[in-house]
């Protein structure tokens, strides 16, 4: 399969990674290739994220392209670019390029603009997940993910025991077809929870507040939500 990582943060190069071990081709998407090849300071979000050429040169499969050419090329896309600009990306990568595939979403709307802890923008009556979906109608928006460090997202068993990750969408095959790929990365199927349409992905987002109080009190991110009494009962 390719898969097109809008995003080249901790989490993109976190995902593409563990799509090219699974043997998929992955384009990670990003504003200006050039540039972003061209950075020598840490990169995105996390302080600790090494320059880009500097992880490019460790996974020479990973293609760079533009948000618009990535977007284009991958047959499955997944957004991994910080929640407050995700529509601007997605609408840099093109509404037409978006058109019936499916789109991961793992983003979280988290506005730092105020200083820690962040706040969500939306939240309550609306969610990231859905802005995405209403904004291009044609995509196949799978909300996902969102609930975990990215090391956990691709290789659950960091964390002891039984923990859940959740799917959010409103088309059924682009569900089915993201629980497939989280099994590859080593998710139970029980542990994977169908928790409904896009509409659910307003809980799954507020749940942010919530671990990253956890990771504070904590001082790590391997750790997850269980949900006592998943099993369906008999
Ligand atoms: P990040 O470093 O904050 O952002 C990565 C991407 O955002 C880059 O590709 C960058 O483009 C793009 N970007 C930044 N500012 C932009 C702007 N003004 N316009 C257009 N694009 C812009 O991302 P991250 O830390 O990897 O996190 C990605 C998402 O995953 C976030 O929504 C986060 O909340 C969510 N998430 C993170 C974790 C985790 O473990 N960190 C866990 C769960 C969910 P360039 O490539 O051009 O620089």
């Amino acid at each position: 399969m390719r898969y097109a990582v809008l995003g080249t943060g901790a989490v993109g190069r976190t995902l593409a990674e563990r799509l090219l071990s699974l043997g998929h081709d992955v384009v990670l998407g990003t504003r200006d290739p050039a540039a972003t090849l061209a950075r020598t300071g840490p990169a995105g979000s996390g302080a600790q994220v090494e320059p880009y050429a500097a992880w490019q040169a460790g996974h020479p499969r990973a293609g760079l392209a533009a948000f618009a050419e990535a977007a284009r090329s991958g047959e499955v896309l997944v957004n991994a670019t910080g929640g407050r600009v995700s529509i601007e990306v997605l609408t840099a990568a093109g509404a037409g390029h978006l058109d019936g595939k499916v789109l991961i979403d793992l983003a979280n709307p988290l506005d730092f603009s105020g200083g820690w802890p962040p706040v969500l923008d939306p939240a309550n009556s609306d969610s990231l997940g859905e802005l995405i979906q209403r904004t291009f109608p044609g995509a196949r928006v799978v909300k996902t993910l969102n609930t975990m460090n990215c090391a956990v997202m691709v290789d659950p068993a960091r964390v002891p025991g039984d923990h859940h990750v959740f799917l959010s969408g409103d088309d059924e095959d682009a569900k089915s077809s993201v629980r497939e790929l989280l099994q590859s990365f080593g998710w139970p199927p029980d542990c994977i929870l169908d928790l409904g349409g896009i509409q659910t992905a307003r809980g799954v987002e507020m749940l942010l507040p919530v671990w990253l109080t956890l990771m504070g009190r904590l001082g790590h991110a391997d750790f997850n939500f269980h949900i006592q009494g998943a099993r369906p009962r008999a």
